[in-house]
């Protein structure tokens, strides 16, 4: 099948070319990421691959139809960027990679509270610098430390056994509680307060849904201990940023490292570095020293881009085939969310 792929990166390029070494599949590569004015660019191929900041609104599905697609594959988990109820009115079927690897994700979330207690981001400029000096890179052993993980499912208890393994005590919190994380040794599952009250570091690792917008505010972070670490790598819009820059200039947080940023649409994913930033907001927060800020990286191994283009264009193979989509993105009606902003 012709498959047009949008925002497609070099990376994008080499991974479905070798999942699709047997060229089952047409796959042509456009740079630009899908929106009304790009949408053209896939007349006549009856798929469209995209991904988390491609946009496929109304407008976008209305000139894909009629370019004659009928299938858009998401390669990402995240389906908050599309029209369903349009899709389904248009008859296009959506598909997506629900899981790739927890394992890409809960990793970057120990390298960060590595490189933000060693310092590691700091040592490596001095080194360069023959500056040998330690002054100022003083860390702490994780050995002991309590670490609370809000949201133990599939990333969480990746991340809980890492811990685990430098010595730490597990706080946990979910909306549903599971036997897993309870069953590893110093773990337990606790309330959000309790959870804030007692953790020396704290890693979200829940979706971004209307109950989590902000979950970490002022308030929450008054709640937390002094010099707190906290670690984001789930979705942006878990922290409310201005409110962790006033918990870092206050000393309430001693170290903020996110994978992720609310306002990240046009900032991530792209070389800006001969532009002028015009977020404030994301400047001050750079300009900090205990903050380590990675772009949506998370995600980003060999091994989770083989699994996504092995899933999409198995998806692909499925909707060709006339067989059941596994899995397929359906409508749901308004009083059931659908926007669950998952990368
Ligand atoms: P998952 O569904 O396996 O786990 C999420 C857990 O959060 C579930 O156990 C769920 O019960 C829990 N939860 C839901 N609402 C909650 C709430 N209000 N408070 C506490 N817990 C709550 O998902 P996962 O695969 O572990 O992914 C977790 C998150 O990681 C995703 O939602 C996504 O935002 C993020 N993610 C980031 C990247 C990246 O590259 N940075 C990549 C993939 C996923």
């Amino acid at each position: 099948m012709d498959v047009a792929f949008f925002s497609a990166k070099s990376y994008d390029r080499s991974s479905f070319q070798s999942a699709n070494s047997d060229n089952t599949h047409t796959l042509t590569f456009f740079e630009p990421q899908l929106n009304p004015q790009t949408a053209v660019l896939a007349v006549g191929s009856p798929a469209v691959c995209a991904f988390v900041n491609d946009c496929a609104d109304a407008e976008t599905l209305d000139i894909s139809a009629a370019g004659g697609t009928r299938l858009l594959a998401l390669r990402c988990a995240g389906f908050n960027t599309v029209d369903l109820k349009h899709a389904a009115e248009l008859g296009i079927k959506v598909v997506r990679v629900p899981a790739y690897s927890p394992y890409a994700v809960a990793e970057h979330a120990v390298a960060l509270i590595l490189a933000l207690n060693r310092k590691i981001y700091r040592a490596y400029n001095r080194v360069r610098d023959d500056n040998f000096s330690l002054e100022g890179l003083q860390g702490f052993d994780l050995f002991g430390q309590t670490v609370g993980i809000v949201g133990t499912g599939q990333i969480g208890m990746v991340f809980a056994r890492i811990m685990q393994g430098f010595g730490c005590k597990l706080l946990g919190y979910d909306v549903y509680p599971n036997e897993r994380f309870e069953s590893l040794e110093n773990a337990s599952h606790v309330s959000l307060p309790e959870l804030y009250a007692n953790s020396d570091i704290i890693s979200l690792h829940c979706p971004l849904l209307p109950d989590t917008y902000h979950l970490i505010d002022d308030e929450a972070i008054a709640q937390m201990k002094p010099g707190v670490m906290l670690i984001n790598t789930s979705r942006g819009g878990l922290l409310d940023t201005p409110a962790a820059i006033k918990g870092i200039k206050s000393g309430q947080i001693g170290y903020l490292g996110i994978d992720v940023y609310e306002q990240e649409d046009g900032l991530f994913f792209h070389d800006l570095s001969d532009t002028i930033i015009q977020d404030d907001t994301f400047q001050l927060l750079q300009s900090f020293p205990n903050v380590a800020i990675t772009a949506h990286q998370a995600f980003f191994t060999r091994n989770a881009l083989e699994a996504i283009a092995t899933t999409t264009l198995a998806n692909i193979s499925q909707f060709e085939a006339g067989e059941p989509l596994t899995n397929e993105v359906t409508y749901q009606p308004p009083t059931v969310s659908t926007a669950e902003p998952v990368a």
